[in-house]
């Protein structure tokens, strides 16, 4: 297979960052993979995997070998008469997959319509989106050992999925390369209709429009409308989680501050809106210099100055601006924001 030496990962992150891969590998099949995983040639190197760089903090050049899989494959893997287990190779695009299962008819992928980044990032986060998350269809993982290229299938339950996390980005950061995923989807339709007002907008639709197919529309159009396009507005999503606090805590916050967004939990805490804890602070639409957070969704730090050409913002600034954000938060309401794109290469102190 061969290697890339120094590589620019600049078109390979969407918050469009400068940086370098000292190696890039491609692999296209699974025996690639594990051939250059098992290379003596290749041992003494550090290993980073990447996929489409839309959840990446590209904080500098990363040293050693850097894996995107390019597995491509979608194939019916079992059927019977309510259920289909489809399996993806981790190179494909996330959304042309959801795309391709509604149109065979195959329902449970819509909510999470539209989300940038390959197929085999979806597991490391256990991506979400309008109350449905990756875990809730996920069947099993395939992974290769990034340090001996050993395979294993992880079962939904060993993937140690919570909110945007899993076992792949916690508990075994950096031992794994996914190389495939299975979903278990539906036969005959069970919409999930219950994240904030998608109830009311579904029902708005035209009767013939009450499908998965226009249940996804909707969900593209109102990411559209509220999320800025990475091609024009360079981003990562998301750039903060949503901080879960106890409920006493949200209790005496909600008595300082009686709009506060929050949504309780099934374990008793309350899981707060970033987004509204930002805006709150003074950020939504703010710009500082070249780096702001977005006027239509506070949650998503924006890179104005790679979207006006200039390729001078560094990871190292856009980590500085998100602290700045994270303490002003911190110092009104007393709340943490945990950062959700990932910093590579890693700090020392990730791990
Ligand atoms: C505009 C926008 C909207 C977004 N909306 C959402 C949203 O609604 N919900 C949501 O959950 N996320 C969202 N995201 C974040 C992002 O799309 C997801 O996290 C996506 O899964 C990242 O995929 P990627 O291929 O770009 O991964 P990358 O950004 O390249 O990598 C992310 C992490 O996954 C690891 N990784 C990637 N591939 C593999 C693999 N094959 N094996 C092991 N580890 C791997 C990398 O090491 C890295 O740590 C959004 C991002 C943008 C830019």
């Amino acid at each position: 297979m061969p290697l890339q030496a120094d590589c620019s990962l600049a078109q390979m992150n969407t918050l469009g960052l400068p940086a370098q891969a000292q190696w890039l590998a491609q692999p296209d099949n699974e025996a690639a993979l594990q051939a250059l995983l098992r290379d003596p040639a290749w041992a003494a190197l550090p290993r980073t995997v990447i996929g489409d760089g839309s959840n990446l903090v590209l904080a500098g050049d990363i040293p050693g070998l850097v894996i995107r899989p390019a597995l491509q494959g979608r194939a019916v893997v079992s059927e019977d008469s309510e259920h289909v287990l489809v399996e993806v190779g981790a190179g494909e695009h996330w959304d042309s997959f959801v795309a391709w299962t509604l149109a065979q008819g195959w329902q449970g992928l819509e909510n999470l319509s539209l989300i940038p980044g390959a197929c085999g990032a979806a597991p490391f986060q256990n991506i979400g989106a309008y109350g449905v998350e990756l875990s809730d269809v996920l069947d099993a993982v395939d992974a290769l050992s990034l340090r001996d290229g050993t395979a294993r299938t992880f079962t939904r339950d060993e993937c140690g999925f919570a909110y945007r996390d899993s076992r792949f980005k916690s508990a075994e950061r950096g031992q794994w390369v996914i190389t495939r995923l299975r979903v278990r989807l539906n036969r005959t339709p069970r919409l999930q209709l219950t994240y904030a007002d998608l109830a009311a907008r579904f029902a708005d639709l035209p009767q013939a429009q009450q499908t998965p197919d226009g249940l996804r529309t909707l969900i593209c159009n109102i990411r559209r409308a509220k999320l800025p396009d990475p091609v024009t507005l360079p981003n990562a999503g998301s750039f903060f989680k949503n901080p879960t606090v106890s409920a006493d805590e949200h209790a005496a916050l909600q008595q300082r501050f009686p709009d506060l967004v929050a949504f309780p939990q099934a374990d008793g805490r309350v899981k707060l809106a970033a987004g509204w804890l930002i805006e709150q602070a003074g950020w939504k639409g703010r710009r500082v210099g070249d780096l702001g957070m977005h006027a239509q969704q506070a949650l998503v730090l924006v890179n104005h100055g790679a979207a006006e050409g200039r390729a001078t913002v560094t990871g190292a600034q856009v980590l500085a601006f998100a602290a700045q954000v994270r303490d002003s938060v911190q110092a009104r309401f007393g709340v943490t924001l945990e950062q959700e794109p990932v910093i590579l290469p890693a700090p020392t102190s990730d791990h």
